[in-house]
């Protein structure tokens, strides 16, 4: 598919005005990037199923094409691999993001309704930027010092079982005496092991970014340390004083850069959420979720910080898609619910200051439609069911979720009067593949208001 379109595209790069757009797609890991772009780069590709997406419905992408990307030392984005596991004859959930990744999309596009007898054809290029959200939170860190930074960490750890093996660990060393590499090594080892179960439980707050995500930092010394009790004295040369050097060097070498590089260069932004997955935990992970919401999205707002609106130079995102993603593992009947409680779960970020000017929107999607719906009757009522393929082997099961909560706050209040969990029918036994699919010519796979996310996000640009 990608190879035909390539084809179209060769030998149109003149004649005509070139706009470039850079789209960054972002949310914490396993939110759904990979499958997102994958799927948006495929229905582009493809356009059939792009009703929603404007210049698509009125035929006006006259050719999409996959291009080299701008940035050379970027990897690109492995678009060919990813689609080929979703729509081959054993169709299957693709590797999600590591690291930062790129991909350029150039489309040829007809002019439109009174323009479209003055001007040709124009060339708009649209360069997707995948990166964790992981690493926006590490925006946090750059106020702070390492003194603060462990104090505030080993609080909000102390109670937390899956941290137990790092506390036990850290009460075998004594920050004040000499450093050693390998009992660094040992601690920073089991911070992470701390965060990786910590995520797996559904925690949020899983930072510094690239201890989850380490692409090719792994072992290297920005990387090798730990939250630690400060000591009455610090000495130099002591392991406090090293790790305290270290986790400067994290903010200057690592943190930094990325916010130069990639993040003050996006125009259009889509975060994605997993709200469907936080609310199966219960209320512990919702509140956890809008806090590490509420902080990835600091990074677009007016109060930010002064190195970064300095890096930016007045540069700022035009529009913020906040997307809620998976819905198909929800019957349409519930979708709109799940969209008020996505934006429930922003309202006190987005209440407190609006993103510099940048226009938001938030909706329910899922960039893959895995499911179709059916009814059915169980115990004397109608319950509005999902059908699809489990992934444990292979079964085509139809399955009702449960019920969504009205809000966060409706859901923490519930909780907190003791009342049971949402997303408890059969929502844990959810876990579907791709459906495999026989498509026609021109039609992408199958997706539920991807279309509207693309209109929203570069409709007005097209
Ligand atoms: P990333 O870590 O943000 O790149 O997340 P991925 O794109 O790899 O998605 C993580 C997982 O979420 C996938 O392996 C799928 O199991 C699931 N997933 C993502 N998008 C969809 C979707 O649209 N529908 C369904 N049913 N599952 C999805």
């Amino acid at each position: 598919m990608a190879a035909r379109a390539e084809a179209l595209g060769q030998g149109l790069t003149g004649g005509f005005g070139t706009r470039t757009i850079r789209l960054g797609v972002t949310g914490l890991s396993r939110a759904g990037k990979t499958v997102f772009i994958t799927q948006l780069v495929a229905n582009l590709l493809e356009r059939g199923r792009m009703p929603g997406l404007r210049a698509a419905a009125e035929g006006r992408i006259l050719a999409a094409f996959l291009q080299p990307q701008p940035d050379d030392t970027v990897p690109r984005f492995d678009f060919e691999s990813h689609l080929a596991a979703l729509t081959g004859p054993d169709p299957h959930w693709p590797e999600g993001t590591r690291a930062v990744s790129e991909l350029r999309l150039s489309l040829r596009i007809a002019p439109s309704g009174l323009l479209a007898g003055l001007g040709g054809e124009r060339r708009v290029n649209l360069d997707i930027v995948d990166y964790p959200g992981e690493w926006l939170l590490d925006l946090g860190l750059m106020e702070k010092d390492f003194a603060q930074w462990s104090g505030e960490v080993l609080t909000r750890i102390a109670a937390r079982a899956e941290a137990a093996g790092y506390l036990d660990a850290l009460r075998t060393i004594d920050p004040a005496a000499p450093f050693e590499e390998t009992q660094a090594k040992a601690l920073a080892g089991h911070y992470a092991s701390y965060l990786r179960a910590a995520k797996a439980a559904g925690y949020s707050d899983c930072g510094p970014g690239r201890f989850l995500l380490p692409g090719e930092l792994e072992g290297s010394p920005v990387l090798t340390f730990a939250p630690l009790p400060r000591p009455d004295r610090v000495v130099r040369g002591s392991t406090w004083h090293e790790m305290a050097r270290r986790f400067e060097a994290y903010k200057a070498k690592v943190v930094r850069p990325f916010f130069r590089d990639h993040f003050a260069r996006i125009d259009r932004q889509v975060v994605l959420v997993d709200v469907l997955g936080a609310i199966h935990v219960g209320p512990r992970a919702v509140e956890d979720l809008r806090g590490a919401m509420e902080a990835v999205l600091s990074a677009f707002r007016p109060g930010r910080p002064g190195w970064l609106s300095a890096l930016l130079g007045g540069r700022r995102v035009e529009r913020i898609l906040f997307a809620a993603t998976k819905a198909d593992h929800l019957h349409h009947a519930q979708h709109a619910r799940m969209t008020r409680f996505l934006a429930g779960l922003l309202r006190s970020a987005r209440d407190r200051a609006d993103f510099a000017g940048a226009e938001t929107a938030a909706m329910a999607i899922a960039a893959l439609r895995a499911t179709v719906e059916e009814s059915h009757a169980r115990g004397g009522e109608v319950v509005d069911c999902v059908r699809g393929r489990l992934l444990d082997g292979g079964r085509e099961a139809a399955l009702f979720p449960g019920e969504l909560p009205e809000s966060p706050a409706a859901m923490l209040a519930e909780a907190h009067g003791g009342a049971e969990s949402w997303l408890d029918a059969d929502y844990a036994v959810m876990a579907f593949a791709p459906a495999r699919l026989s498509l026609r010519a021109g039609e992408g796979p199958p997706h539920i208001r991807l279309d509207r996310a693309a209109e929203f996000l570069f409709g007005d640009l097209l």
